[in-house]
């Protein structure tokens, strides 16, 4: 598989057909590949020899993926950042990527010494510059916002990215407080892909098929629909956050896109098993659910089955420090009609899951241990981070024969190859399907003016996260109230003062504040008696 090359055969043999919608706007495969060829041309020229990863910040814009194409077209990786992302986040990304320039369909706020290549700007270089007139059909075409750019490109001498050179960097959170920022090759994407193309059916039947996009492009989960869908000439229909928002916009669009292939976390699809109208009639054409990211409970593997008799439903797992996924299973009715967990899945060729104990020993079937993932769709580590790359990642074998691994802190074990997932080892936990550090919120509230001490617990309910809650004390005379306590009002103070921090997915539901923060024996804060002050 070479995504690139792929995508160019679909602009050669299906140049009218979308690759890409939104609300308002759509991209046909030949739009995007002439665009994106305009635009790496402009890259090169402007940015000479710096090879650094370039950043593309906005949402779900058509020129979004154009973007995404151009960097690597003219050998550079490129990083999405979402528009949800805060300033001060997205300023720590950007000083971290030393971008040449920085690529936005949307409006940067954030501080930045770099150029900004805004819209207007991209679409001018998008089109070499050139603006069509209007009714030229033989020789323009539309980009997104309706600019009109020549079909004709000539970008030569330029080397895409290939093999073990950096495709996309996708920053997830940190527990040092700074997001980190995973490296994934061309060879680990296009490893991926030729998996992944036949998830729940063949590739073959996945032609043209529409592909529904709801993670934002800064979570790799995005990766699964947007470039598996180019990967099989498909449709992507993207779901705006201000769609995903409105439930009634939501079903709509649902009911519009005429999707094939569903990816999505699944916090997601329970969202929209609420409504009693998601079901087969909605989304006739439904085949295939993919889902990732988070535990799938028994429960609503069955709602779905029943609603969409006609779809399968596949469970896939993995970080995004492996591509998105690594494992897969399709699960079967008498799975889903048991309570103990559901398996995650089989390694994918080219991949191997070890467990493995505390000193690193590989364990046997049926114990429990680490999950390690060794194989060709390992990322080569986190950017600028050689610390943390050491200590998460490793290489194995005799030289020649080498293949990187990574230990992903995830807890589980397996059962005749099955592999099933058991917690995390650490304080990383999902809620809503988001990657979260819990000591990202708490180094992140530490830095608010005068709080000492935070612990951020999780609240479950029927072995899922519904929310956080985070317990601050203050440090001595700043802002103690009479009694020495303080009230709601300081904690709803402090969370709005947080978002400038965080995403809002990471803002604790509820902040506390403690006269003191109750610590253990050995003095750290006491996660258990906290735990129990969860309501
Ligand atoms: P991310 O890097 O955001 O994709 O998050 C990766 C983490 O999500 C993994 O290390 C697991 O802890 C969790 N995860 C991914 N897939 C699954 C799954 N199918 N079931 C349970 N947890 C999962």
């Amino acid at each position: 598989m070479n995504i690139l090359k792929q995508i160019k055969d679909c602009a050669k043999t299906t140049p009218k057909r979308i690759a890409f919608r939104n609300q308002n706007q759509v991209l046909t495969y030949e739009e995007l590949w002439t665009a994106s060829d305009r635009l790496a041309a402009a890259l090169e020229t402007a940015c000479g020899g710096n090879r650094q990863p370039v950043a593309v910040y906005g949402h779900k814009e058509t020129f979004m993926l154009v973007c995404f194409l151009a960097c690597v077209k003219s050998g550079r990786a490129y990083c999405p950042i979402d528009r949800s992302v805060p300033d001060i986040r997205t300023e720590a990304i950007l000083k971290c990527l030393d971008s040449p320039v920085v690529l936005t369909p949307g409006k940067l706020t954030a501080k930045t010494d770099k150029e900004i290549w805004d819209a207007g700007r991209l679409a001018r270089l998008a089109g070499g510059g050139t603006r069509q007139e209007e009714g030229d059909a033989e020789e323009s075409c539309a980009v997104g916002s309706g600019e009109r750019i020549p079909q004709k490109t000539a970008v030569s001498g330029i080397q895409p990215v290939s093999g073990g050179d950096t495709f996309y960097i996708i920053f997830t959170s940190g527990s040092t407080g700074t997001p980190k920022g995973v490296k994934i090759t061309a060879d680990c994407l296009n490893h991926f892909l030729e998996w992944s193309v036949g998830l729940g059916g063949p590739a073959e039947e996945k032609q043209g098929a529409v592909f529904l996009n709801q993670a934002p492009f800064s979570f790799d989960l995005s990766v699964m629909d947007l470039y598996t869908c180019l990967a099989c000439g498909g449709t992507l229909w993207c779901l705006e956050k201000e769609v995903q928002e409105d439930y009634q916009k939501l079903m709509d669009s649902l009911k519009d896109s005429g999707a094939g292939v569903w990816v999505s976390t699944p916090s997601f699809a329970e969202l929209c098993l609420a409504d009693p109208g998601f079901e087969e009639r909605l989304l006739p054409r439904l085949r295939a659910f993919l889902f990732c990211g988070e535990t799938l409970p028994c429960a609503t593997v069955r709602r779905l089955k029943s609603r969409f008799p006609q779809a399968v439903v596949v469970n896939t797992y993995g970080p995004t420090e492996s591509t998105v996924a690594v494992t897969e299973v399709e699960i079967t009715d008498t799975m889903a009609a048991g309570s103990s967990p559901l398996p995650v899945g089989r390694a994918r060729p080219g991949t191997r899951i070890e467990i493995r104990n505390e000193k690193g020993a590989a364990l046997p079937e049926g114990e429990q241990g680490e999950i390690v993932i060794l194989g060709d769709t390992v990322s080569t580590g986190y950017l600028g981070r050689e610390d943390l790359t050491a200590k998460a990642f490793f290489v194995s074998g005799k030289q020649g024969e080498q293949i990187r691994g990574y230990r992903t802190g995830d807890a589980g074990y397996l059962q005749d190859g099955m592999l099933y997932y058991a917690g995390r080892m650490d304080l990383q936990v999902k809620l809503h399907g988001y990657r979260i550090e819990l000591e990202d919120i708490e180094s992140n509230l530490r830095k608010l003016p005068g709080v000492s001490h935070a612990v951020v617990i999780p609240r479950e309910r029927g072995g899922k996260i519904r929310s956080l809650t985070a317990f601050v004390s203050r440090e001595q005379n700043s802002m103690e109230g009479e009694n020495g306590e303080q009230g709601h009002e300081d904690g709803a103070v402090l969370r709005r003062q947080l978002m400038e921090f965080l995403p809002s997915y990471m803002i604790p539901k509820k902040i506390v504040v403690l006269p003191r923060m109750p610590l253990t024996n050995n003095g750290k804060a006491d996660r258990k008696a906290l735990g129990g002050m969860v309501r």
